[in-house]
């Protein structure tokens, strides 16, 4: 597990997810292996880390949107950095 960031309220985990399916077939019709698969699991919105499917919180699109799954873990970063930066422009309630 990466931690993005430890200062902030919001503080995501970036995690590797078990590969289920093993090739991926792209618009233009490529198919390529999937090698990897990670996702972004923030504790501060709610998410217990649990399969996507068994959230508490199933109302929570922006949650699943969140969760990923990304095919790189840069990406996955990017998401969770993207995410503590706009939690944190959010007045405090
Ligand atoms: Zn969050």
């Amino acid at each position: 597990m990466t931690r993005v960031s430890a200062s902030t309220r919001h503080d995501p985990v970036v995690r590797r997810m078990e590969v289920k399916q093993t090739y991926d077939t792209w618009p233009d019709g490529r198919v390529e292996p999937v090698t990897e698969v990670w996702e972004v699991i923030c504790p501060q919105c709610g998410d217990d880390g649990r399969p996507l499917g068994a959230l508490r919180v199933p109302d929570r699109p922006d949650l699943r949107k969140l969760r990923g799954p990304y095919r790189e873990q840069e990406i996955a970063i990017a998401m969770a950095q993207a995410h503590v930066a706009e939690q944190s422009h959010r007045p405090d309630t």
